[in-house]
């Protein structure tokens, strides 16, 4: 068994069997804009409903919203998005091409970490190393602008200030802005969580390495609100939650993952940390953890106004909790579960996905279709009761097996003329080939053991 190296490998795969196309495929694409497919958005929702299950509904006193996209503009200047949320670019004169000053300094020299410097820096550096343009290879820059990454827009008719929109750059605003409401209307005690998964939208002008970075994505974001002092407990938590949720759940490798801790931590923060997995382009990030102190809610607590104090029934004290972040991103998880899945096994291409997440879980394929569809299709029909099930019942039958090891359908029944005269089907698995004889009555309970 060989895994890819490449990633048009990964794409190839997905844009030939359905499970993402280019944006905008037939007006030639926009830039970092990808449609999940039919098999895509199958394999996409379990993720999400996994992830739901472990971090909402079977997380301790936790629960769920689903906020808006679209909030008050103050939001942002809370959050420091409007202010600080940006990209240093600069223009090549040349070619006109738009650029991120930091990542052309950090590609011409791996070893500079330029994140966080001032654009005098950033220009003086260009210019002292002598950095051309890789597009036309001339060195002709304008000045570093900040370029602030949130998609804005306008509601109503009038395109002033007062009416100016953003796109949410991130879900986890929702959760901090629905605190109180979230609180007060469940009648939780601290700690408890929030969590929501939704789209979130970035103007980011940098390449994007197939959905690993798009400028619209989903997260999975949950909050926990809990005392300062078991915070850092919490976040210890919260990363073992992730690897399992990674390596159990998900079924990821181990030795693809890895926890990486911020080297700079931000004022307000005690600690945080990525997770990444081991795509074919590198080490890509696909998780944050994050102790957020109680920056978020007193930011919003101060320009809004609105009291963001928790009242301790036991103690008899107000306080603003203490915030630990735990973000997803759906996309990259996504990607890191095919890159993961993706085998070679002699002739044939198979995903090796768990089976609760393949997008299908069973084909059900005729030997013959003359004699056996009618038979075929009564089984199909049952199964699609109990699993998300497709039918297959055109080519050879090898060759039918091999489309689906190639979209990672752990179980293929087949229908042949025995089945007529004893009602017993063929069951082939995926990873061994290995094939058994059933009843058709004990398929659902055999394939449901399997999973
Ligand atoms: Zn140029």
């Amino acid at each position: 068994m060989k895994k890819t190296e490449n990633i048009n490998t990964i794409i190839n795969l997905c844009k030939t069997r359905g499970f993402i196309f280019a944006g905008s495929d037939i007006y030639d694409g926009l830039a970092n804009t990808w449609d999940y497919g039919p098999l895509g958005v199958e394999l996409k929702n379990k993720i999400k409903q996994l992830w739901w299950k472990e971090f909402v509904l079977e997380n301790h006193n936790s629960v769920g919203i689903d906020g808006g996209i679209l909030m008050n503009r103050n939001v942002w200047v809370a959050s420091g998005h409007v202010s600080g949320f940006s990209d240093p670019l600069m223009d090549c004169r040349g070619c006109k091409s738009r650029l991120r000053a930091d990542k052309l300094i950090e590609e011409k020299f791996p070893d500079v970490s330029a994140d966080g410097w001032d654009n005098q820096r950033l220009l003086d550096y260009v210019n002292q190393h002598d950095i051309k343009c890789p597009v036309c290879g001339k060195r002709d820059w304008t000045d570093i602008r900040q370029f602030n990454l949130m998609f804005e827009t306008y509601r109503g008719v009038t395109k002033d200030n007062s009416a100016q929109i953003f796109l949410r750059p991130e879900t986890a605003q929702s959760e901090y802005i629905n605190f109180i409401n979230v609180q007060r209307a469940m009648r939780l005690k601290i700690p408890f969580g929030i969590g929501q998964i939704g789209k979130a939208f970035r103007n980011e002008i940098t390449p994007g390495n197939f959905i690993f970075r798009t400028i619209e994505f989903e997260q999975m974001e949950h909050q926990l609100f809990c005392k300062d002092e078991d915070a850092l407990r919490e976040y210890q938590n919260y990363k073992q939650k992730t690897l399992a949720f990674y390596t159990q759940t998900l079924g990821i490798s181990p030795e693809n993952l890895r926890f990486r801790d911020h080297e700079k931590l931000v004022f307000y923060a005690k600690a945080a940390c990525d997770a990444e997995y081991l795509f074919p382009f590198g080490w890509g990030e696909i998780n944050g953890t994050h102790h957020r102190g109680i920056h978020d809610l007193s930011s919003h607590q101060k320009l809004s106004g609105k009291s963001m104090e928790y009242f301790d029934p036991i103690t008899n004290q107000k306080f603003i909790p203490t915030v630990i972040e735990s973000s997803h991103g759906v996309d990259r998880i996504f990607l890191a579960l095919l890159c993961d899945a993706y085998h070679i096994d002699g002739d044939r291409t198979v995903l090796k996905l768990k089976p609760s997440l393949a997008p299908y879980t069973v084909c059900v394929l005729p030997l013959q279709k003359k004699d056996l569809s009618e038979t075929a299709e009564k089984i199909f029909r049952n199964l699609q009761k109990h699993f998300s099930v497709s039918y297959d019942e055109s080519g050879s039958i090898g060759k039918r097996y091999f489309r689906q090891d190639e979209i990672g359908t752990p179980f293929c029944v087949t229908i042949d003329y025995d089945t007529l005269k004893d009602g017993t089907v063929t069951v082939r698995e995926r990873d061994t080939t290995e094939q058994t004889r059933i009843k058709i009555a004990d398929l659902p309970k055999y394939i449901t053991d399997k999973q």
